[in-house]
């Protein structure tokens, strides 16, 4: 036996033995769907799946409350199970860049500074609902995490953009194409979210409402992360405004969630 197939085999045994000894009681579980309606209305088998990856990113992943608050059973499962949507069908071993998530009781304020033309930095603070960094922790705010519910009518979703950002920086810095097979591929989904992310830079700048988070005009990798949270929390509205985006993110995930 190879040392690869070796390795697959124990972490396949040691998944077993966790869905076994620590899967998330059920009363948790039905109160995690209670508050994420975007998550209840999947199919049964893909919530069976959903819950099962859950449970080895919580045994796998290391949970750290900030600012005295502490993370109970409750909020790890919120949070475990929005973070697992992306990677449904694509496995929990594309999060295996990182251990840490960071929870604080609401968006923190983060000192920025630039350096305009001239030489002359510019100091201001940010606020943030989370963060990932490349190769550090996640860091969410708990407010923005439990409101998820409520905050899909408007196809927000910090958790889903923080792991979408995990996604972009498995092959380095965040450039809004995820790790894909080859430069083929590459080209064929740049050729996609660039122009589609040109006319929404356009529409956000005319003073358009937009669908995706205006946020997402910043840089080409926070229109993936924003394009993520609408096509998991809203599906339908963003294939009916952005088909040919909404196709690009479907074939990535491997998902088709307007369609549940
Ligand atoms: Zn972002």
């Amino acid at each position: 036996m190879t040392l690869t197939r070796w390795f697959g085999r124990l972490r396949g045994w040691r998944e077993a033995r966790t869905l076994e000894r620590r899967a998330i009681p059920d009363a948790l579980w039905q109160l995690t769907l209670a508050r994420f309606p975007f998550l209840a209305r999947r199919s049964d088998a893909d919530l069976a799946r959903l819950r099962e990856l859950a449970t080895l990113f919580l045994a796998d992943k290391e949970f750290a409350g900030m600012q005295g608050l502490e993370v109970d059973d409750g909020m790890a499962v919120a949070i475990a199970a929005q973070a697992c949507l992306p990677v449904l069908r694509l496995g929990l071993s594309h999060y295996d860049a990182f251990k840490g998530i960071v929870v604080h009781p609401d968006a923190v304020l983060a000192r920025r500074e630039v350096m305009d033309e001239d030489g002359v930095v510019h100091r201001y603070d940010e606020e943030l609902a989370g963060e990932a960094m490349e190769g550090g922790p996640v860091m969410l705010s708990w407010r923005d995490v439990v409101e998820a519910g409520d905050s899909a009518e408007w196809g927000y979703n910090v958790v889903v953009h923080e792991f979408a950002h995990v996604l972009d920086m498995r092959d380095g810095a965040p450039d809004g194409v995820p790790l894909l097979p080859d430069r083929d591929a590459r080209a064929r989904w740049l050729a996609v979210l660039e122009p589609e992310w040109q006319d929404f830079c356009d529409r956000v700048d005319a003073g358009e409402d937009t669908l995706i988070d205006p946020y997402g005009a910043e840089a080409i990798d926070e229109f993936f992360a924003v394009s993520s949270e609408v096509f998991f929390v809203a599906g339908a509205e963003l294939r009916r405004e952005h088909p040919a985006l909404y196709e690009l993110l479907a074939g990535y995930y491997r998902q088709d969630p307007a369609s549940d």
